[in-house]
Formats: C-alpha cells, structure tokens, sequence
C-alpha cells in the first residue's frame, strides 16, 4: 500500500530505531545516524507508551495487537514482535482465524512464559448469558489459561444485550476470576445508543467501537464517548485506518515531515484523549514496525497533516462505509446486510484479505445477501457518506459470492 511505504526521513529515523530496539540493525547503519538522531533513537526505542483503561486502574499499552487474522501456529513472529516493543495487549476472539486464533496464542504463550505480563482480550458473539458464560470455558482452555483479562461480547447490535442477565453474566465472570474485567465490541450503526447505554446501566468494564478520523465531526459519538468517560469505562479505538482501495487514497497526495499516512491515521486516534488504546491487525513486520514507531515518537500530527487527513475524510467518503447500518438497513423492505457486506468488500479491496473476506460473506445466512430485488433508493439517500450501495453491493457480490 502506498501509505505503508517507508518513504519520509523522520519517519525512517523512528523505523530504523525500532529496528534497533529489535536488535537487528546493522553496526554501519548505526553509525551512519547523526547526533540528534541518535537522541530520537533512544528516545523511540523506549517502551510503547501506556494508559489506563477507564477506571479498571489496568495500565495497557496505547497500542494493541489484533489477532483476527492467521497467526503461525508454531511460532508467530509479528506477535513476538509486539511483545519485544511492548505491545503486550493481544486481542482476539473465538470466531479470529476460523477458531485457529486462540490456539496459536496458547503456543505463544508457552514460548514466553510470562502470562501475568501478557494481556488477553477474547470474545464470544453469544446472545445468551447462559452461552456467554460457557463460551469462556472454550476460551479458556483454547487459550490454555486460567483467565482472560477481559471478555468481550463480539459485535454488539442489540440493546437487549445490555439487558440485566447479561451484565449480571459479567459479574458473575469476575467474580468467579475467569475474567479481570468485561464489556463488550461494537461494529454497527447503534453504536452511539449502546455507549450512551452502557454508560448508565453500569457493569461494563470496557468498549471496543469503530472510531477513525473520518468520525471527527460526528456530534453524537463524541456525546456518547464523553457519557462513556465520565462513567469510567475503558475506550478501545478499532478500523482506525478508515480505509478505501489504495488508489482511491491517491487524490490526496499526502506529504508530512514526520509521519506516513497510516501513522496520521493513528496518531489522530491517540490525539483524542478520551481513548485509551487502539487495536490494530499489524499483519507484517512492516506495518509492525510502522504502527509501532507511531506509537513511540513523542511528536504530534501538525495542523497541515490534520488537514490532509480531513481532506481525505471528505474526497473519499463515497467509498467508506462507516457501519451506520440502523439507516441504510432500516430504508430497505428485505432483511440485508449492506454494512457487513461493505467491510467485508473493505477487507477484500483495502486490506487484500480476500479469502477472509470471501468466508465471512459466505458464512451470511443466505437471505441476508439476497440482494438481487433489493430496492437501493431509499437506502442510498439517507447514507451520510454519499455511497452509491447499490453499485457497491454489486461489485461486493462480484468478489465475494
Ligand atoms: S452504507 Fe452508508 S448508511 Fe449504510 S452503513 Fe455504510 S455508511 Fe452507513
């Protein structure tokens, strides 16, 4: 991707001291670094800084490793990595690597035997309480642990699960020590209600939601992220690239002394003081290297490439689905899942995860991607990005089907 290229001086200076910090820069390249240099190279190979979360009074690294992808079985490198640098926060879930993910973390774990220094988050997309509370049995033993540091409800749509028996299923899970905390993970249009939500039922420990710069102006979120910080709970920022096809990127031709597109990207997230840490899929050691030094450099996005990254926000919105499905979903007469579908298409088209992206849309009941008599119109007008569903879905069904 164009964004993940290393191209900008400073920005190398804080990638080779990440290197360094790995212990696999060369003597010469060493050498070759200026004074000043040197001074942000010990500066940047310093740990990744930490926040904590909510009011948990856990401290947890502002970056974390998102495990949805395949992680290697016998010895994952980008998660030793992570570790190395100080992104000791693994997040994953049940459902991450068709079930595989979990096991290869156990595998890690093993090799670091160093648990109580290792945070784990995992979730499970029960709707039951019942469930949820067996779900972490699985977890447990995939995970071959004796506790999680916090368990997550995957991809909350539902205010219902907010309900009593499920925050009384969190407590129970605490009590009983199988988790340090709880709380739950959102990707959907009602995110805004369920944080406004969460912030007065109580019981929910942390969210993890969908918050990029693309979502600066959005008044209501920013209510709902202030309710949820002044009732202490924990704010995990995920989809923090915001992406669209690399090329669609292009009309903005980015340029900043300090930072790569992808790092703006973050640290615009890390700008905002309400959230606490973000979750990123780092799926090379490149991007490992690039979020990292994001993370570790003290200097801050200047106004210039804040501007830029509005520009990008709005030149390139007809193509970002933001999962505000509660409108588009809500304008059509069939049961159809326009946003899931577009962050499938996003994983395909941005991400290039097209087997990923091929099986989650397969895994769709079947008539929630019938969308072949599925009149667009009402759906389209309402959408606040200006997306053309319509011919979006279509090209979705073209790649995915
Ligand atoms: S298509 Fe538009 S309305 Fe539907 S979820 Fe995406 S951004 Fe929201």
């Amino acid at each position: 991707m164009e964004e993940t290229q290393l191209k900008r001086r400073n920005f190398l200076k804080a990638a080779v001291a990440s290197t360094v910090a790995a212990g696999t820069l060369s003597a010469t390249a060493a050498q070759a670094e200026t004074a000043s240099s040197k001074k942000d190279v010990v500066k940047a190979a310093s740990k990744i800084p930490r926040k904590l979360l909510g009011t948990t009074g856990a401290s947890v690294p502002i970056l974390q490793l998102g495990t949805s992808q395949r992680l290697d079985p016998k010895y994952d490198r980008i998660m030793h990595r992570c570790f190395k640098e100080g992104v000791d926060y693994f997040d994953t879930a049940l459902s991450y690597g068709w079930g595989s993910s979990h096991r290869a973390i156990a595998n890690f774990l093993k090799q670091m035997g160093d648990r109580k220094n290792i945070w784990l988050t995992s979730k499970s997309g029960s709707e039951d309480p019942d469930e949820l509370i067996r779900d972490i049995d699985q977890c447990l033993s995939e995970l071959e642990t004796d506790y999680l540091d916090l368990y997550l409800m995957h991809g909350v749509n539902d205010t219902d699960l907010l309900g009593k028996d499920f925050i009384r299923a969190g407590e129970k899970l605490r009590k009983s020590g199988k988790t340090r905390f709880f709380g739950f993970s959102c990707h959907s249009g009602n995110v805004v209600e369920l944080m406004n939500l969460a912030a007065k039922v109580g019981g929910i420990d942390a969210i993890l939601f969908r918050y990029n710069f693309r979502r600066y102006g959005d008044r209501e979120l920013n209510l709902a992220i202030d309710a949820c910080k002044k009732a202490g709970i924990g704010l995990m920022a995920m989809k923090t690239m915001g992406s669209v096809p690399s090329g669609a990127e292009k009309v903005v031709k980015f340029q900043s002394q300090d930072f790569t597109l992808a790092q703006a990207k973050l640290k615009s997230v890390w700008a905002d003081e309400r959230i606490d840490t973000v979750v990123s899929e780092m799926d090379s050691v490149r991007v490992t290297r690039e979020n990292v030094a994001a993370a570790k450099t003290e200097k801050s996005l200047a106004a210039s490439d804040m501007h830029q990254l509005h520009q990008l926000a709005a030149q390139t919105a007809h193509l970002s689905c933001q999962g505000c499905s509660n409108l588009c979903e809500a304008s059509v007469a069939q049961n159809v899942r326009i946003a899931d579908t577009l962050r499938f298409l996003m994983y395909h088209e941005c991400y290039g995860q097209a087997e990923k992206a091929q099986a989650l849309y397969r895994a769709l009941p079947q008539e929630e991607r019938q969308f072949n008599n599925v009149d667009f119109t009402a759906a389209t007008k309402i959408c606040p990005q200006g997306i053309d569903i319509e011919n979006r879905i279509k090209h979705a069904q073209n790649l995915l089907a």
